[in-house]
Parts: C-alpha cells; structure tokens; sequence
C-alpha cells in the first residue's frame, strides 16, 4: 500500500509511516526465469565440473561476445578482479600511475591498488559526467602507465576521444565499462572497442549473475594472457608462465548470468517504462533535472540520475534522507568524490573544480527490478510535497535535532 502524504507529520523522517513497507533500491536485481537459470545449471552438475573454465562458463563467454560485437570474453569472478587483472598487464613496465575520474565508482582507486599502482585522478565533464580527452590530457606525464575510461552511469564517455589521446600520447587506454553494458557509443556497441573493456554481473547490475565480471577485447593475445592470469598464471599442470591470481568465474554463477542475459532484451523495456516515468513528473518538478539517456543511441534505461540546480530548496543529503526514511533508498551519486576521502594509499591530482562543483548536486534514485511505475508516482509525490513545504520541513528538523 503506498500512503500518501497529506501533511508534514506523514513524513516518515517527521514521524510518519514510511511509503514502503520493502525497501527501493537503486540495484537491479533482476530475477530471471527459474526454470532457465536450472536448464543451465544442469551442464556442470550431472558432470560435477563445477568450476575451472567449465562447460556453462564457455558457453556465457561466447554468448557475451557476440552480443557485443567482440572477437574474445575472458569471465573473473568479479569486475573488480577483472579490471586489476587487465590493468597490472597493460600498464606501461616502469611507469606507476593510472589516470581515472574522481567522480566515478567508489572502488576505482582500491582496483588500481590492487594491480600495484597508482591512480592520478582526472576532472570530469560539467555536461556529461565523464572524463573526456581534455579533462585526461593534463593529467599524462613521464609516470603515467595507463588511462581508465569510466562509462557514466547515464550514457558514455568519450571513448573515441580518449582512444585517440592514448595514440597521441603512446598511453595505452581500456575501459570500465560496467554501467553501459547495454549502450552504443557513437553508433559503436560498448565492448567491442579494440582493447580491452570491463564489465560486472554483480546482482545489482544489469545482467546478474550474483557475483562475476569479464573483459572484451579483440586482441587473441590479450585474451590468452588474461586466462592465464585468472586462474593462478598456469599453463600446464605445473609450468607457471605469469603472476596470477585465483579471479575465476563459478558454474553457478555462469548459469545465472547466462539466464540472465536471455532476459536482457525484457528488462530494458521494463527499465525504458520507468525511465519515462520519473521523466515524465520531473518535468514538473522545478530545481530538479533527470540525466537524460542520449536519443540515437542504444540505452538500457538503467540508471535514474537527477542532478539538482539551484532552485531545488533542499540539501542533497536532507533530500535523501527524507526519500530513505520513506524507504526510497536514494544515494548519493558517486559521492564522496574520491579524491575527497582519506585512504591508506597513495594518490595524486591537481585541482578538480567541476568535480566539486558536481559531488554534491546528484542523487542516484530508486530504481530496477523492484520499482514499479506505481513506486515512482509515490516518490515523486513526496519529493514534490517536500519542495512545496520546504521550509516547514526545514523547521520541524530543527526542533526535532534540538530535542535529541
Ligand atoms: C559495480 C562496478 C564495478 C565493480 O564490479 P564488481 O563485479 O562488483 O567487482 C566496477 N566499476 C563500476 C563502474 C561499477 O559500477
């Protein structure tokens, strides 16, 4: 039952019930069709190849792929290790920093650490959310060993910007590009860049498979070496030929994400129905803008970013409060920017003035498997009753902070 709210006390941060007996988060969740998921599970189990490059995970390598238009998929148990993995090999030898975005995914730098090196981080685009070529090129000096091109959660980098700049500059580039699964940049299917790119089957993304990841690439090369790589560097029983560690992908978890991917095509159109509705009441809305998905080009519809300008009467953090009070668990979009925290490891950057500028106006909404249409009318209900009655709200919060 979704209550809605009539006076200031129906807020759940004031006292009121929360809209959502069950949490909304901004995971995917997708839950694809039982059966399948038991189909595909029923190669490895009757055959007990549970792991090590079984039947099931050869089957999702080549079916990942062709759908994205790439000659070779290497599976890892996770994004994260897929992308140290690729990282600690196409780092020039000798050179230690990483150039990525402060305002990205808050694991990026823990990633870079744990191939061995150092992230220098770049500024991004005030339009785009995305590092480009002139936000990258300031950052590239005698120590630079690689540049990370991060996919924004809504639409793409310029990847064919920062593929040029890493000729110019003899820097070789990859990608993580795990929010844009789905996505064509430039016309150009997001995996089928020449490199190598990154992705993630964790469950909250788009193609689920509970825990996993992989890279694309064309090159047969690049693909040989990271094989090696996820499953301890051995070739042979015994002859160990490079550093590797254990990062390879389980059966299960392969006949999920191969479940998964059959849904695929469903779950965007699911996701384009929700994106159009929070489209539709934001526009309603004033102070605050969707991120729109680029027309012209292919999207999932995945992701709700709203950015906040100055009419929004609210703070981002009092905005998502009162939204996960109402169990609407909204976040923080990328925040903090990761230059701003304090970590064990070394970093490196000069001045990021648009990632400040931007760190504190996103808010990543509810979305996903479990939001349903309905679910969004609510939250946007309260976010247009909370800008109504702001500085009540404001108000009754500080009486309430007072007497705490
Ligand atoms: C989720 C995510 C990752 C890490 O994925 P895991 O499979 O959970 O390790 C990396 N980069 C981005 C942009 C992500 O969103």
């Amino acid at each position: 039952m979704l209550r809605p709210k009539g006076c200031l006390s129906d807020l759940a941060l004031l006292g009121g019930e929360p809209l959502f007996e069950r949490p909304k988060s901004i995971g995917g969740l997708v839950r694809p069709d039982f059966e399948r998921f038991m189909r595909y599970s029923s190669l490895f189990f009757d055959k007990r190849r549970y792991t090590n490059n079984g039947p099931v995970n050869r089957l999702l390598e080549q079916r990942l792929a062709e759908f994205h238009g790439a000659k070779h998929c290497i599976t890892f148990a996770s994004a994260f290790w897929a992308l140290a993995t690729t990282m600690r090999y196409l780092a020039l030898p000798g050179r230690s920093e990483v150039i990525i975005p402060s305002l990205t995914y808050r694991r990026m730098a823990e990633i870079v650490v744990a191939a061995g090196l150092v992230p220098r981080y770049c500024d991004v685009d005030r339009l785009s959310l995305a590092e480009t070529a002139a936000t990258v090129r300031p950052c590239v000096n005698g120590d630079t060993a690689l540049i990370v091109g991060v996919h924004p959660t809504v639409n793409c980098c310029d990847a064919h910007g920062l593929v040029d700049l890493g000729s110019e500059v003899g820097v070789p580039v990859m990608f993580d590009s795990v929010e844009s699964v789905y996505e064509t940049c430039g016309g150009k299917r997001v995996g089928s860049f020449d490199l190598a790119e990154g992705f993630s089957m964790h469950a909250t993304k788009l193609i689920n498979g509970f825990e996993g990841g992989y890279i694309t690439t064309n090159s047969p090369e690049l693909a040989e070496q990271l094989s090696l790589r996820r499953a301890f560097g051995f070739r042979d029983e015994d002859e160990i030929v490079a550093l590797g560690f254990n990062a390879k992908l389980n059966e299960v978890h392969a006949s999920m994400a191969l479940a998964s991917l059959d849904d695929v095509e469903a779950q965007v159109e699911r996701n384009r129905g929700r994106y159009e509705a929070y489209h539709g009441r934001l526009a309603e809305v004033a102070g605050l803008a969707l991120r729109e998905f680029a027309e012209g080009e292919r999207t999932s519809f995945k992701n709700i970013v709203v950015q906040m300008d100055d009419d929004w009467p609210l703070t981002r953090d009092l905005t998502i409060r009162l939204l996960v009070a109402e169990g609407a668990l909204a976040k923080p979009y990328y925040s903090p920017a990761l230059h701003t925290r304090r970590t064990s490891f070394e970093t490196r950057f000069d001045a990021l003035p648009v990632t400040e500028y931007l760190m504190d106006r996103l808010i990543w909404m509810p979305c996903g498997n479990q939001v349903s249409v309905a679910d969004i009318g609510a939250i946007m209900d309260v976010l247009a009753f909370v800008s109504r009655h702001a500085d009540a709200v404001r108000a009754h919060l500080e009486v309430q902070d007072r007497i705490a």
